[in-house]
């Protein structure tokens, strides 16, 4: 490590990433220098977004939201608009890491790592997110399913920051399910995770649904095939029992430490089966 900037305005950011064009820009750390520290990534200079509050927060702009890429995470689950609108999402962030990560790590960095067992990311593909690049010179905007080209890869470029992470709400009564299964109950890296937000019509037809299921393919897979089946039919647990089946072969899974493909594909269906029991009030 060479040295760390501290930028406290969007000013400063952009002077400091001109100044150093080779340098890492980075928010809670919890990522980057774990990496760094272990070799993974070699010392460079550092540009550190933390002190930045035109970074930080949730603004709600009629059905719209704007999550800043640099809220920490544990601040995003103090929010209440988050807690209000977007459960799916405040659901995955109750369960990444532990507490001090979740203090340290922001939303934009779990983003910008792109893991596959990014537990916002999920969520993310689920609500139809769109990112928000920043860099001196304006400001574009993508799908999150766009940005996000593989493990580690982003479209972002040199001389741009990840800004915003915008949503629009989800309808008050959809039903919005996080569930990630690990290898224990706390500090866990995702086995597998499925976030689904259905609607569901006065007489139980499903009249929307969005899926998405994390750490059984190189990026978070959503699965249209298995939405087309859901819609138009009463939510039942037949039903999903066959959509759990369309999901188990469009997922691609690796086999590592942690789990067989086998084991992944199983699970990346059963998820969806809780989907029913949730409606029904269990846990
Ligand atoms: C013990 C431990 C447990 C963990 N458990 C989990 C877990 O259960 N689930 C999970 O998903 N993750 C987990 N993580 C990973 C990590 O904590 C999260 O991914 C966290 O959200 C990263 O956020 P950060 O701000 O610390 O990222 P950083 O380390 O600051 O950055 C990560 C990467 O994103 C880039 N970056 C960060 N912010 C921006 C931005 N605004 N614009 C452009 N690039 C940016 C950096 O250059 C870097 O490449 C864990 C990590 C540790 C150490």
């Amino acid at each position: 490590m060479k040295q760390v900037l501290l930028p406290r305005s969007m000013n400063d950011l952009w002077t400091m990433m001109r100044d150093l064009p080779d340098a890492a820009v980075y928010a809670g750390g919890t990522d980057l220098l774990v990496k760094m520290r272990s070799g993974l990534i070699p010392p460079k200079d550092l540009i550190c977004l933390e002190r930045i509050q035109a970074l930080k927060g949730v603004v709600v702009h009629g059905d719209r939201m704007v999550i800043l890429a640099g809220t920490p995470l544990s601040r995003l689950l103090r929010e209440p608009a988050i807690a209000r609108h977007l459960p799916v999402l405040a659901k995955a962030i109750a369960c990444l890491g532990s507490p001090l990560i979740r203090n340290m790590g922001t939303i934009g960095g779990n983003v910008c790592t792109a893991s596959p067992a990014g537990d916002t990311l999920a969520p993310l593909y689920a609500l139809d997110a769109r990112v928000e690049l920043a860099s001196e010179t304006g400001v574009r905007s993508l799908p999150i399913s766009r940005f996000i080209l593989g493990p580690g890869q982003t479209l972002l470029e040199t001389g741009e920051i990840l800004s915003a992470i915008h949503v629009e709400k989800p309808h008050p009564e959809a039903i919005q399910h996080f569930e990630k299964v690990g290898r224990r109950n706390a500090l866990a890296c995702s086995l597998a995770s499925m976030a689904a937000i259905l609607r569901l019509s006065d007489g139980g037809i499903v009249m929307a649904a969005s899926l998405a299921w994390g750490s059984v393919g190189p990026t978070v897979i959503t699965c249209l095939e298995a939405a087309d089946w859901l819609i138009g039919q009463p939510l039942s647990m037949d039903r999903l029992t066959q959509a759990a089946a369309i999901v188990q072969k469009a997922v691609c899974p690796i086999t590592d430490i942690r789990a067989t493909a086998d084991y992944r594909r199983a699970v990346a269906g059963n998820l969806l089966l809780r989907i029913c029991e949730q409606k029904m009030g269990n846990p």
